[in-house]
């Protein structure tokens, strides 16, 4: 269990403070967090974030004091850094960030929490914070580390899951996943080959593309920048593909509706290849694909999958437990490097989840 926060007031000397501030110190939380400095222009820079001090106060009945043991890093926070209105409300200037978090309790004056319980949390990027029930989900220690609840049993791997669920992936079909071996894209290889499909993979490296292969059970995966992306998928799916589980968009979308077969389906879970984009870019060229193939792209938002949690939850949480689901994650350590690990997913940094240690 971690130690209390809070600023001991024996190690002041008396004479220093009045009796009031004494009792405003008693319940005061020292803790650091990570600010929107400035909104950035492409790639984020670390003078777009400042590391502040802050003070918090004590939780209050029904309240409960966390200290975060794990923060997640994602590339949707990225979209949130601009100005303009998306599908959820962008970061503000000067405020902490926020995102998935799993934290321990310190403190509790609620009665759904103890103090030693695990719990996940959108309260990231900071060390402590305060929160109801409502705004904490609980979760078993006895599954470790703590961060797969970020990962492969937390929201990417919710979004793999949703994603296959999206388009209904079943035995038999070829799929084919960009970014896949990020955190979301290797799940849903891992779910789509325990479904019995053929599982295509593309990632940035020869080192990459090995756990592919050999960790998480791929047929098949290509280094997208070791040649040209229509010719490598063309290579490793000569009779095309059914499904296309598209994480980056871009070129690598073009040449996946080339490769698409007649009634084949495109779950358009994300396009980091454009997040930061100074202009807008061109779409595919071939969408007359659309068409003539009669292919179907939806569009997908993990959080409206939430009241299908419980099911996800049961489904890949058994998978796990059961040595069926690999976790595979990248720690970064310390809050004070968690910018570089949220700039590193648009190096490629990462193998599996990107993960801030902050305990
Ligand atoms: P990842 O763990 O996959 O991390 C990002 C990875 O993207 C990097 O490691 C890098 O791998 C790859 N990448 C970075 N820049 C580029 C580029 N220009 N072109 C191609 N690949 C690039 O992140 P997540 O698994 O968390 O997210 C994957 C995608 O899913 C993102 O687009 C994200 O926004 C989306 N998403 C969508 C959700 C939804 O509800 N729709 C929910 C969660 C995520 P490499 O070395 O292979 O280039």
């Amino acid at each position: 269990m971690m130690a209390d926060p809070r600023v001991s007031i024996n190690q002041l000397p008396a004479s220093a403070i009045d009796l009031q501030t004494r009792l405003i110190l008693m319940s005061t939380i020292a803790s650091r967090e990570i600010r929107l400095a400035s909104r950035p222009n492409g790639i984020p820079t670390a003078a777009n974030f400042t590391l502040a001090r802050t003070e918090l106060g004590p939780p209050q009945d029904g309240e409960a004091l966390v200290r975060n043991l794990f923060m997640s890093v994602d590339p949707y926070m990225r979209g949130r850094m601009n100005a303009g209105k998306s599908y959820v409300p962008p970061f503000e200037l000067g405020k902490p960030l926020d995102g998935g978090a799993v934290g321990e309790v310190i403190e509790s004056h609620a009665k759904e929490f103890k103090p030693g319980d695990a719990v996940t949390s959108n309260f990231g990027w900071r060390e402590y914070f305060v929160a109801g029930p409502k705004q904490l989900h609980p979760v078993s220690r006895e599954i470790q580390p703590l961060s797969v609840y970020l990962g492969a049993l937390g929201m990417t791997g919710m979004t793999a899951w949703a994603g296959l669920n999206l388009v209904e992936v079943k035995a038999g079909d070829v799929i084919f996943i960009s970014g896949a071996a990020g955190a979301v894209g290797n799940v849903a290889g891992q779910l789509a080959k325990l479904r019995g499909c053929r599982v295509i993979g593309s990632a940035g490296s020869a080192e990459k593309v090995a756990f592919l292969r050999e960790e998480c059970g791929f047929d098949d995966a290509f280094n997208y920048k070791a040649g040209p992306v229509p010719e490598q998928l063309n290579l490793h799916a000569p009779d095309g593909i059914d499904v296309y589980f598209d994480n980056v968009g871009g070129e690598t979308l073009e040449a996946a509706l080339s490769a698409l077969r007649m009634h084949g389906r495109i779950i358009a879970c994300g396009g980091i290849s454009g997040y930061n984009a100074e202009k807008p870019r061109p779409g595919p060229s071939n969408l007359f694909n659309f068409i003539t193939k009669r292919l179907t792209m939806k569009g997908l938002i993990v959080s409206d999958w939430l009241d299908r949690q419980a099911g996800f939850e049961k489904e890949v949480g058994g998978y796990f437990k059961a040595g069926k689901l690999k976790h595979k994650e990248t720690v970064v350590k310390g809050m004070d490097q968690a910018v570089g690990a949220f700039i590193g997913l648009f190096q490629g940094q990462n193998i599996g989840k990107m993960v801030v240690e902050l305990a």
